[in-house]
């Protein structure tokens, strides 16, 4: 599991749709690398807000975006 892999599972992650094992991977990736943390916690807290307006969705652009600042952020790190 890296940073790809795991924003190419955060949509099923958050529909809860993902096998013990992947979220098992998901908890052993995010407890070494923060900006997966970060982009968990934002995200989640960007889906309780549209629960709450009833528009409930990962976005494939805001997706895209976590992932751009995300890969940016790791990167620039190493
Ligand atoms: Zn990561």
């Amino acid at each position: 599991m890296n940073c790809t892999d795991l924003l190419s599972h955060l949509s099923d992650y958050f529909d809860d749709q993902l096998s013990e094992e992947l979220r098992e991977e998901i908890s052993v990736h995010t407890a070494g690398c923060q900006h997966c943390r970060v982009v968990l916690n934002t995200t989640h807290q960007t889906i309780e807000v549209y629960k709450g307006a009833e528009l409930y969705e990962v976005s494939p652009g805001l997706r895209d975006r976590l992932h751009d600042a995300i890969m940016a952020r790791c990167f620039a790190k190493k």
